[in-house]
């Protein structure tokens, strides 16, 4: 299957991606997590985008498209089908996908667009801690780790992202109505937009998907 995630910040696109890969086999591939990575080797495009992240605001298209293209059309991706989490976040993006899947002769099966008010979005960005090593999300108050900063699954450091602070909050959640908000109408006229209410909790969220999937 070839699915896509949208929505506000913090709405839970990396939980619901991390689901879907173990119900379906289908390849997460989330672009802030990409980003991150970038960031923590050091790499040229790891620099130039935390520019952007740390303020809140997108990183620039074309690079954002060249770096996704690059693993969308990976043979093992191909064969095994993809979740994109964060992708596409703009118009442009949004053109730059279907023509790549245009020319590898592939069509996407849902564009799942998960929908909560901005104060929830608020509510759980502050204090959520991702781990390291295997990106699982915890929240001091919704979801605490059982040992302090440790991750469940794999002992991985926790940490709490940079651009998780309330004022970077607000200008993420600005770029979304702005920029990604036009994105969900993009897909509107097509068959595959599935639109769902991701104020429950997260196994709720899941079957909700599932459902509308079938
Ligand atoms: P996320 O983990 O999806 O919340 O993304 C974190 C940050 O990475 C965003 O606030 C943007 O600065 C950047 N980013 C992630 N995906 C994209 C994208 N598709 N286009 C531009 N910037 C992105």
């Amino acid at each position: 299957m070839r699915l896509i995630l949208i929505g506000p910040p913090g709405v839970g696109k990396g939980t619901q991606a991390v689901l879907l890969q173990e119900k379906l086999g289908v390849k997460p591939l989330s672009s802030g997590e990409i980003f991150r990575k970038e960031i923590e080797a050091e790499t040229d495009l790891g620099r130039l985008a935390k520019s952007y992240i740390d303020r809140g605001e997108l990183v620039p298209s074309g690079i954002t498209i060249e770096m996704m293209g690059k693993r969308i059309r990976a043979d093992e991706v191909r064969k095994s089908g993809f979740v994109l989490d964060g992708f596409p976040r703009t118009i442009r993006q949004a053109e730059a996908l279907d023509k790549m899947l245009d020319e590898m002769d592939m069509r996407l099966d849902k564009v799942i667009s998960l929908e909560v008010d901005d104060e929830v979005v608020i509510e759980r960005l502050s204090g959520r801690m991702s781990c390291t090593k295997c990106g699982e999300i915890y929240h001091l108050e919704a979801k605490p780790p059982k040992r302090e900063d440790l991750c469940d699954k794999c002992n991985g450091p926790l940490f709490l992202r940079s651009d998780d602070k309330p004022e970077t909050i607000r200008e993420r959640l600005k770029v979304f109505h702005e920029n990604t908000a036009p994105v969900i109408e993009y897909y509107a006229g097509r068959e595959c937009l599935l639109r769902i209410n991701a104020e429950g909790d997260p196994s709720e969220v899941f079957q909700a998907i599932l459902d509308g999937c079938k």
